[in-house]
C-alpha cells in the first residue's frame, strides 16, 4: 500500500504545496462500520457521473435562462455527442475522476506523477482554464507534477477528488488526507482548493460511514471542521457586487451557509445570490446548502444542483458524489444509471461501470 504521508510533509516543509500543516492531517479517519457495503462507493462514483451528465448539456447557462429554455431538467437531454439520444454523456468531471480511479487501480494507490501524466494524455470535454494551464506547464514548459499545479481557486480539483479515498477503505490511516491534498494540487495548487479537497474527502468518508440521515448543519460543520484547519491565512473575496467580505474561503462558506440554513431561502435564490460559478467561493456554498436542504433526497439534491446553479455539471457532480456516498447506488434513480453511457472518452461506452467493478474487486472488501 502506497503511503504518501511523508511526501506531503516534505512538500509542506518546502512550501511546495499551498496548504497549512495541522493536527487534522495526522489523525486517522474512523473505520467503516461492520457489515459495510461497497454499494456506497458505487453510489458515490455513479452520483458523480450522473450529476455531471445531467448538467453538462446546459453548463454555464444562468439558471433563469435555463428554466426558460429547457424547463426543469430531471432527465438526460438529447445529446449531440450521441446522435441526440437522451443519454448521459460525460465531461471533464467524470473523465478526470475516473482516470484517477484507473491509475489508483493500476498502481495500488496514488502515484501523483502518473495521474498528472494521465490528465495530459486525452482530449478533455468542457475543459476549464486552470486545467489547460496545468497541461501547458506540464507538457510544454517541462515542469514536474509538483510544479505544474496552478494557483487557482476554481472547482476543478474538488470535482474529481472522490476516488482517492477508495484505496483507504480497508485500512484507514492519515495517508488518506495526504492523497486528497496531493491529488488536488496536481492541477490546482491553491490553499482554498487544497483545503476543500481534503475537507470534501472528509465529508465523503463520513457519508460512507453513516447509517442515518444527518441534520442540515452537519454538512457544513463537517466540511468546516477540516477546511478551517488547513486553509491557513488567506484573503479571498467573493465576486458578488457590494459584498465586502475578504478572508478565508472556509469562513465565508461557514457564515453564508449557516445564515441560509437558518433563513431557508430556496436553493435557486441562495445559489443565484452566490453566483454559483466555478470559483470555489461560489461552488462550495451552493454544494453545502443543497446538501443541507436535500441531503435526505438524492434525486432532488441532484436536480436542484442541475437546475439552480450556473456551473451545474460540476456542482451536480460534487453533490451527486456526496448523496451517492450517503444513500448508495440503490438511492439513485435507476433511470439515471441505465441512461448513463459510462464513457470517459468519446466512444468507450461502459468504461465507468468496468472501473467500478474493478474497484470493488481490488479495494472493496472491508473488514
Ligand atoms: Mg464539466
Amino acid at each position: 500500500m502506497i503511503d504518501n504521508t511523508a511526501l506531503l510533509q516534505e512538500l509542506l516543509s518546502q512550501g511546495q504545496i499551498a496548504m497549512a500543516n495541522a493536527p487534522f492531517l495526522s489523525k486517522a479517519p474512523a473505520p467503516m462500520p461492520a457489515h459495510w457495503n461497497f454499494d456506497r462507493v458505487e453510489g458515490m462514483l455513479l452520483g458523480l457521473a450522473v450529476g455531471d451528465a445531467l448538467g453538462y448539456p446546459t453548463e454555464a447557462v444562468l439558471p433563469s435562462d435555463r428554466l426558460e429554455r429547457s424547463g426543469e431538467i430531471r432527465d438526460y437531454c438529447p445529446n449531440p455527442h450521441a446522435n441526440f439520444r437522451r443519454v448521459g454523456v460525460c465531461s471533464d468531471d467524470t473523465q478526470m475522476a475516473f482516470w484517477t480511479l484507473q491509475n489508483l487501480l493500476a498502481d495500488g494507490g496514488l502515484l501523483p506523477q502518473h495521474v498528472a501524466e494521465e490528465f495530459t494524455r486525452h482530449p478533455i470535454f468542457g475543459i476549464g482554464s486552470t486545467v489547460r494551464d496545468f497541461i501547458r506547464a506540464y507538457k510544454n514548459e517541462g515542469k514536474t507534477w509538483e510544479q505544474a499545479g496552478q494557483p487557482s481557486a476554481g472547482n476543478g480539483a474538488v470535482m474529481r477528488i472522490a476516488p482517492v479515498l477508495i484505496p483507504h477503505l480497508r485500512r484507514p490511516t492519515a495517508a488518506l488526507w495526504a492523497d486528497a491534498a496531493l491529488a488536488g494540487m496536481i492541477t490546482h495548487n491553491d490553499p482554498a482548493s487544497n483545503a476543500c479537497c481534503v475537507a470534501f474527502i472528509h465529508l465523503l468518508w463520513e457519508c460512507l460511514r453513516r447509517q442515518d440521515i444527518p441534520e442540515p448543519m452537519w454538512w457544513l460543520d463537517t466540511f468546516t471542521e477540516a477546511a478551517s484547519q488547513l486553509e491557513g491565512r488567506t484573503e479571498y473575496a467573493p465576486r458578488i457586487p457590494d459584498h465586502s467580505y475578504q478572508g478565508p474561503l472556509w469562513k465565508f462558506v461557514d457564515q453564508e451557509v449557516r445564515r441560509a440554513i437558518t433563513e431557508q431561502p430556496s436553493t435557486l435564490e441562495a445559489c443565484e445570490g452566490w453566483h454559483s460559478g466555478a470559483y470555489l467561493l461560489e461552488t462550495m456554498p451552493c454544494v453545502l446548502y443543497i446538501l443541507a436542504r436535500y441531503g435526505h433526497d438524492p434525486e432532488e439534491a441532484v436536480v436542484r444542483a442541475v437546475n439552480d446553479t450556473k456551473d451545474n455539471d460540476t456542482v451536480a457532480a460534487i453533490v451527486g458524489a456526496a448523496v451517492g456516498a450517503l444513500h448508495g447506488k440503490a438511492g439513485l434513480p435507476s433511470r439515471w444509471i441505465e441512461g448513463l453511457l459510462g464513457r470517459t472518452g468519446s466512444d468507450d461506452d461502459g468504461r465507468v461501470f468496468d472501473l467500478i467493478d474493478q474497484a470493488r474487486r481490488v479495494f472493496g472488501e472491508v473488514g
